[in-house]
């Protein structure tokens, strides 16, 4: 039996993280649930899955959290706070830490639980995007296990000849790239000019997957796809040029490995995320997801096109900042988390978050990274700018 701590459960990925351990409570047991302040959703899942402890960011939340599990006789213990999302990633009966909190606001827990050496079901890709270099190396010397959730990522990690858990970097292991698939979300055929007035509505209605807002506005511009080019180049120490990107509109394979002999290995499979969550669960085993099967008559035909960086300068920034390196992908990712926000509260148009963004990683100096202090300090530093530049 695997103890689990789910950090945001209340989400996309919570949710369906949820719907597979309760496919096999034989194999899984929840420890700990967490989530920002959404208590009506929180209350059902312990009432659900009864973890020894959950956790609530917001205090007031918790505090009515807990009055609800008290009227209904559930002992689960609430807590609140940043630091008891650290101690519930780190707490010693953990096995598997599945980190799927949006944002910036992941990392710190996503690292507590690398440092105590958890294996850590990765979906919170803006972790190692802030500071993949320290992570990476916390997870190495505290013996952590890596497994990747993001679905691209996950099939790359199939495609990939894997001999043990600690094996990240292929470099020398006959791989000549590999190519990320994106499926070009909403706006993938509007004329360029009508991105100027797209609606955050229009944005978060995404045509082939289901997920929370702030990647689904990811997706309408690419930096989602972006941000990915990143987390691929940390989790399987790739270098810039390796990693390819292909507009696929089905979402039907979900990332191939371009080997020198001229093989390409892909993965495919319908797009739902209990497939890459159930994936590295039960890794190096297979379990049930729950995902139906692929009818290849019904998707017909597999169509791929060129990512064009006219239609989607975030990605063009995201490979820029890659290269520039240090800091520089800290900034790119808090300036986005504020432009996406400001988006979705109608006060910039859609096409300004790449201008903000722009504008963060020119503005600002970026560091080398190498220290936690210094990716926060700019990741502040991008925030303040980008807020300045909304206001
Ligand atoms: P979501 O918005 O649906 O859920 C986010 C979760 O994080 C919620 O439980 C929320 O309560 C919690 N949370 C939000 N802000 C918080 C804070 N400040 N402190 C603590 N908890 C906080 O997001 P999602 O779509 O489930 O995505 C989660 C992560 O997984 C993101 O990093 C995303 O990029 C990644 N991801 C998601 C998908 C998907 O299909 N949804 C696919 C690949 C990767
Ligand atoms: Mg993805």
């Amino acid at each position: 039996m695997q103890n689990i701590t789910l950090l945001g459960s209340t989400g996309s990925i919570g949710e369906s993280t949820l719907n597979i351990l309760s496919q096999h409570p034989d194999r899984y047991r929840v420890y700990a649930l967490t989530a920002y302040r959404s208590v009506d959703l929180l209350f059902q899942q312990c009432v659900r899955f009864e973890p020894d402890i959950a956790v609530m960011l917001d205090e007031q939340a918790a505090e009515q959290l807990k009055d609800k599990l008290k009227i209904s006789g559930i002992s689960t213990e609430v807590l609140s706070g940043e630091l008891a999302l650290q101690q519930v990633a780190q707490e010693k009966k953990v096995d598997y830490v599945v980190a799927a909190i949006v944002g910036a606001a992941g990392l710190l827990p996503t690292l507590a639980a690398a440092r105590a050496g958890k294996h850590i079901l990765l979906a919170n890709k803006e972790a190692l995007v802030m500071s993949g270099h320290l992570f990476m190396s916390e997870v190495e010397t505290y013996g952590a296990t890596l497994l990747p959730v993001d679905s691209e990522h996950n099939a790359i990690w199939q495609c990939l000849p894997i001999g043990s858990k600690q094996q990240y970097h292929f470099d020398g292991k006959g791989i000549r790239r590999i190519i990320l698939t994106a499926s070009g979300g909403p706006f993938r055929d509007y004329d360029l000019s009508q991105l100027e007035s797209v609606t955050p509505e229009q944005a978060i209605a995404h045509p082939n997957w289901s997920m929370g807002q702030k990647i689904s506005v990811d997706s309408a511009t690419m930096m989602n796809k972006g941000l990915e080019v990143i987390e691929a180049h940390w989790l399987f120490g790739l270098a810039n040029e390796q990693i390819d990107v292909v507009l696929h509109r089905q979402s039907v394979i979900h990332s191939m490995v371009d080997y020198v002999d001229g093989s390409v290995l892909a993965q495919m499979g319908n797009p739902d995320m209990r497939t890459p969550i159930a994936n590295a669960l039960a890794w190096p085993e297979r379990i049930s997801s729950g995902v139906k099967p692929l009818d290849l008559i019904g998707v017909g035909r597999l169509d791929f096109d060129k990512a064009c960086h006219d239609r989607f300068p975030c990605l063009a920034l995201a490979y820029q900042a890659l290269q520039a390196g240090g800091t520089s992908t800290a900034i790119l990712n808090a300036a986005n988390e504020v432009a996406v926000e400001a988006f979705l509260a109608n006060r910039i148009k859609f096409t300004g978050i790449a201008k903000i963004i722009d504008n963060a990683l020119s503005a600002i100096t970026a560091s080398d990274g190498l220290n936690l202090e210094q990716v926060l300090e700019d990741d502040m530093k991008a925030r303040e700018f980008a807020m300045s530049l909304i206001n």
